[in-house]
């Protein structure tokens, strides 16, 4: 059986299907998409991350593929339909990337409220900004707002307790009475008023036509104007014009963006040289740990599909 492996995987794990089966892996052949058309003609199994578009045309391109493995958890990247009618099972790394998520949204989120640690070009130039950056805050005592309340929601809960924040979310598919909120010791709220009370907005949502734009101008308006918000879910989920016009208005007190409507950045995107912002390549949930957890729980759930 033959498995077709179109971005970057851990080495034991691509040498542990290696040993079962015939693997070609090939970490650039998501770019040459002639290549990774005539590759998958005869796959059973593809395996990909989250630049592979697995759409209605690579499909039709893999007449024998059973099994997708996504390393990594979003699907978005994947028709899930089209799998779903020729019977191809889509097995995407469910938690296995939670806690360097939640990781880094703590750790943005004390960079953010405390807003002093970008001072290195000045302080080794024998500048002194001390006085400018002594209004830093603590991130103890403050809410962190959840929007979507799944694994890695509950992670980011779980992680900010540790700090001494408190916990409000949002999830429609979890109720109100359930008892996953008092296990992660937060409090369940509407939408408005997670959005309006938290010191941290943390998006942890699938895109889905609900949660396109879901944080808008609108919204962001309702935010408190020194709150920060922090976007590791999916670039759409964001109006990203609008959290740069809040940021240079002075109406946002800081922003972590980890992904983008567009990966890379368009030249031109509004977000280029707003204050109070981080931008990072989209490696919120990739850490050397999270990577072996991911391709070691693909590698296993796509070899027990194949055989089974
Ligand atoms: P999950 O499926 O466990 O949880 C998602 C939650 O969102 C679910 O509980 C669902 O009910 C909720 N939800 C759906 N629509 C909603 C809405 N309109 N409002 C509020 N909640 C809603 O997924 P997860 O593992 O927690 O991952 C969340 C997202 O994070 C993924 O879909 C993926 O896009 C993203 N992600 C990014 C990175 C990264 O590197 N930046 C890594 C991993 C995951």
């Amino acid at each position: 059986m033959r498995i077709v492996i179109t971005e970057f995987m851990d080495g034991d794990a691509v040498a542990a299907l290696a040993r079962r089966f015939d693997v070609a892996y090939d970490r650039d052949l998501v770019d040459r998409e002639a290549d990774l058309r005539a590759q998958v003609a005869d796959a059973d199994a593809l395996i990909v991350r989250n630049r592979t578009q697995v759409d209605a045309a690579l499909l039709a391109s893999a007449v024998n593929l059973r099994v997708v493995g996504r390393l990594g958890v979003g699907l978005d990247n994947i028709d899930t339909a089209a799998c779903a009618a020729r019977r191809i099972e889509v097995i995407p790394a469910t938690g296995a990337n939670a806690l360097a998520v939640a990781e880094y949204v703590i750790a943005m989120a004390m960079v953010l409220l405390r807003g002093a640690y970008q001072s290195s070009a000045d302080v080794a130039a024998g500048r002194w900004p001390r006085a400018a950056l002594s209004g830093g805050r603590e991130v103890c005592g403050k809410t962190i707002g959840l929007i979507g309340f799944g694994g890695i929601g509950r992670e980011t809960a779980r992680l900010a307790r540790a700090v001494g924040m408190h916990a409000i979310g949002f999830d429609p598919q979890v109720a109100a009475d359930s008892a996953v909120w008092t296990e992660h010791r937060t409090s369940p709220r509407s939408l408005a008023e997670v959005v309006a009370q938290c010191d941290v907005l943390s998006l942890h949502v699938p895109l889905t036509p609900d949660t396109r734009q879901l944080i808008d101008a609108a919204r962001i308006a309702t935010m408190r104007p020194d709150a920060v918000l922090i976007n590791t879910s999916r670039g759409g989920v964001v109006d990203e014009a609008a959290v740069a016009a809040a940021l240079v208005a002075g109406t946002l007190g800081g922003a972590a963006l980890d992904v983008f409507e567009r990966e890379p950045l368009a030249s031109g995107s509004p977000l280029a040289g707003c204050p109070r912002l981080i931008l990072t390549p989209h490696v919120g949930g990739v850490t050397r740990e999270s990577n072996v957890r991911v391709s070691t729980m693909i590698a296993d759930r796509v070899a027990a599909a194949l055989t089974r």
